[in-house]
């Protein structure tokens, strides 16, 4: 796709909030599709195998990109209330030594199968806390995964950063096992919002690892905002935006914030009559966008925001953006394997998930199995729809004759269906049917996710929409 992306930005205006409620709900971020709601228990370690042994072949072949590595750590010293990860709070970092034995196992069992030294271009540790590891037990996770993997000499090695776990000396420790990209989880600077959500953080110890990261080299700084946390108002997010647009991290993700009390326990502390309303989300929600676009940043997508030389935002001009369980990335359609307790993994067309509490994990690996206990083999259909989906989601657009050479098929004669049901949002103004191609307006990136769920058939079939969080 060489020609410039139309519409890559949303528009500064917001949608008037009568219209954006009409069609707000819960919806899935489509990091994966079809979702994780639809992985099934009959995809077990043997099927994970299979297609192991079977990416094993394709590689041998020449025919296997490098893979995407996702590990999780699970360990949290202290609980935030909105959290919606899958974590485990507790203060005993003597837990870290029994969890990597059991990633060591892990490792051992996919490179059986993968076949050893398969090179690597992305790595990503994410969590719960994976700062919660000291540098020793950091270092020896990553010993461990350069003697069964061979990283490529340009690979991203990103790790997520609580910054009330690192000091300027662990910092230097991470660049220095090779991380090159880093993200901070901030969420919000205010002292209040902060306080309700029990994750308290100096706006200025945020600044200086920042500026250290900035330092030591890193190639891409990351920072996370929540919109729509308890004691938020549109004032004090103003200024929770200004501080971040002065801290000028290379990428910012904003978030929505999700209020599913029933499904994710640690947010029943939070008070229903201390979160914003919806027009007071759907202003926080454009102050932001204004406030980022206005500051140089350019728009990604759903959440994203980077700074023009950053390589997220040129793989959005170039048309290279993908999109996967880490959300937007830069590198073409890898395998990703997922290691750690509910990893998610997606080799060739399967996608797969780990077992969910570490009793399962830790039982699975002892009797030398793989621990994943669900999954799924996408159809051709899937596929296609998968192509829909990301492509609206990446670049706000379906070209028809590109779809239709890559699947060879009519997309306006298979999806006739879906395209009809497009026509509330064409009349809303959010997106422009073609002869030859979907569009996404600037105001239709606001509902982009809402646009994607008409070509998701598994919502048709009976998923409950309940689990997912709201689509604006
Ligand atoms: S939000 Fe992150 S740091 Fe906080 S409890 Fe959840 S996983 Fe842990």
């Amino acid at each position: 796709m060489s020609e410039p992306l139309l519409h890559a930005e949303p528009n500064r205006a917001l949608p008037s909030d009568v219209v954006l409620r009409r069609i707000e709900g819960p919806g899935p971020r489509y990091t994966s599709y079809p979702t994780a709601d639809r992985f099934s228990e009959s995809f077990d370690s043997g099927r994970l195998e299979a297609v192991l042994e079977a990416h094993r072949s394709a590689s041998e072949a020449g025919a296997a990109a490098p893979l995407s590595i996702y590990v999780h750590i699970p360990f949290c010293e202290s609980l935030c209330y909105y959290c919606a990860c899958n974590k485990i709070i507790t203060r005993h970092h003597d837990r870290a030594t029994p969890y990597l034995d059991a990633l060591d196992v892990e490792i051992a069992l996919v490179v059986d199968r993968l076949g050893a030294m398969r090179p690597v271009s992305q790595l990503h540790f994410g969590g719960g806390s994976p700062t919660f590891l000291n540098d020793d037990e950091i270092a020896r996770l990553m010993g461990s995964l350069r003697r069964s993997f061979r990283f490529t000499p340009d690979a991203e090695l990103s790790i997520e950063v609580d910054p009330r776990t690192v000091t300027p000396s662990r910092m230097a420790a991470l660049r220095a096992q090779g991380f090159n990209r880093v993200s901070f989880g901030v969420q919000d600077f205010d002292d209040e919002v902060q306080r309700a959500v029990h994750r308290v953080q100096s706006f200025e110890s945020v600044r200086g690892l920042i500026q250290v990261a900035r330092e030591l080299g890193f190639g891409s700084i990351n920072a996370d905002l929540i919109y729509g946390l308890p004691k938020q108002t549109p004032e004090s997010f103003e200024r929770t935006i200004a501080q971040m647009v002065d801290l000028r991290p290379d990428r910012i993700a904003l978030y929505a914030y999700a209020h599913l009390p029933e499904r994710f326990k640690p947010q029943r502390r939070i008070a229903q009559e201390d979160l914003p309303v919806a027009n007071e989300r759907v202003s926080m929600l454009g102050m932001a966008m204004a406030g980022f676009l206005e500051s140089g940043y350019e728009y990604i997508g759903m959440d994203h925001f980077a700074l023009p030389q950053d390589s997220l935002a040129i793989a959005k001009r170039e048309g290279k953006l993908q999109r996967n369980f880490q959300g937007y990335s830069t590198q073409p359609d890898c395998d990703l394997i997922g290691l750690g307790v509910s990893a998610i993994g997606r080799i060739r067309n399967s996608y797969y998930q780990n077992a969910k509490t570490l009793p399962e994990y830790h039982e699975a690996l002892q009797r030398g199995r793989l621990p994943v206990v669900r999954g799924v083999d996408v159809d051709r259909d899937d596929l296609v729809r998968r192509d829909l989906i990301m492509a609206l989601m990446c670049h706000g657009r379906i070209e028809f004759a590109d779809v239709g050479r890559r699947h060879g098929l009519d997309v306006r004669q298979v999806f006739k269906n879906e395209l009809e049901r497009l026509a509330p949002f064409v009349a809303d103004g959010f997106v422009e049917l073609e002869e030859d191609a979907v569009r996404v307006t600037p105001m239709g990136w606001y509902v982009v996710r809402a646009v994607a769920m008409v070509f998701d058939r598994h919502l048709g079939e009976g998923a409950s929409r309940e689990r997912f969080s709201k689509v604006v």
